[in-house]
């Protein structure tokens, strides 16, 4: 009996800090309360009473400069501004679905701008990776042998030896993007969610929070995942090299898959079933769509080696 009591008090425990967090992270961003004492800006000499001033937008806050009101201004410089990135992240990182709910309705001042998180993100990354040092671990490059004998005989060697060169030159072609990918790292992630808005746009179609979700909603859904993705990727960075002494940026997919999922569950609004097997599929075409490309590449490079 008293055994009984003493574990349901403490599994009481837990599951109150899990209502909490829960209604924590359901609860949108609270923004800084309204300053009420007057104020004469120091840089148009109106007065008002606020956070800013009206005439010319300077914070209330101004004052002498300080060391540490230099150095946010020096990180203002790299476009961070002073907190809004580290929160942004923050609040990504722990209620992802419904910080992007905010963000969609409407709460824009209180985070950092996605395309600018997902630039700084890449970028740390890249120069992380580049600076530890170790073994770098790169994108497997696609090789392919031809035995080219039975094209011989079928079409001619000189015909056959068109293909072959034609081919050759497409595999250099395909290993020049790959390479170019791990290198403009930023870039191919935004090409990476273009692609995911056209799929989870097709199957996340009238979504229970977001009835009418324009593309572009969607694509900004998938910015702002990905901003999450890349902030654990560094730390898959940090983690593999820690245990492996190896480098490597790319996270296992089937983690960003989890992480897509789990994100898609929040934003959306859907069941977990109902959320599960429309990532899938939204996964699936994405696959398949690159396959697509690339498919359709060696088919352009194959007709023009042939005229
Ligand atoms: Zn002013």
């Amino acid at each position: 009996m008293e055994n009984a009591s003493i574990i349901s008090r403490l599994m009481r425990r837990p599951s109150s800090w899990w209502h909490q967090f829960r209604t924590w992270q359901r609860t949108p961003i609270s923004v800084a309360p309204l300053r009420d004492e007057q104020h004469v800006c120091l840089n148009c000499g109106d007065s008002f009473d606020g956070n800013f001033c009206p005439r010319c937008g300077q914070d209330a806050k101004t004052k002498r400069f300080t060391l540490r009101g230099a150095l946010l201004h020096m990180i203002d410089v790299w476009g961070l501004g002073t907190q809004g990135m580290l929160r942004t992240l923050w609040h990504l990182f722990w209620r992802p679905g419904y910080m992007i709910l905010d963000y969609l309705r409407g709460r824009r001042q209180s985070y950092f701008s996605p395309f600018k998180t997902v630039f700084v993100l890449a970028a740390l990354t890249f120069v992380i990776a580049q600076m530890l040092p170790g073994e770098m671990i790169h994108a497997d490059k696609v090789s392919v042998n031809i035995d080219r004998a039975p094209y011989d005989e079928k079409m001619g060697t000189a015909t056959a030896e068109k293909l072959e060169e034609g081919m050759a030159h497409g595999i250099d072609n395909l290993n020049y993007i790959i390479q170019w990918q791990e290198d403009h790292y930023a870039f191919s992630v935004i090409i990476g969610c273009l692609l995911l808005t056209l799929t989870s746009a097709m199957f996340f179609r009238r979504p229970p929070t977001l009835p009418n979700a324009t593309i572009v909603e969607h694509f900004y859904i998938n910015v702002l995942i990905n901003c999450q993705v890349l902030v654990v990727s560094l730390f898959y960075l940090f983690g593999r090299y820690a245990l492996t002494g190896t480098i490597n940026f790319s996270m296992p997919t089937g983690v960003s898959v989890i992480i897509y999922t789990l994100d898609y569950w929040q934003v959306y609004g859907h069941t977990l079933w109902g959320t599960l097997w429309r990532s899938l599929l939204s996964f699936f075409f994405y696959s398949l769509f690159m396959l697509l490309a690339i498919v359709l590449y060696f088919l352009i490079i194959g007709v023009m080696a042939a005229i």
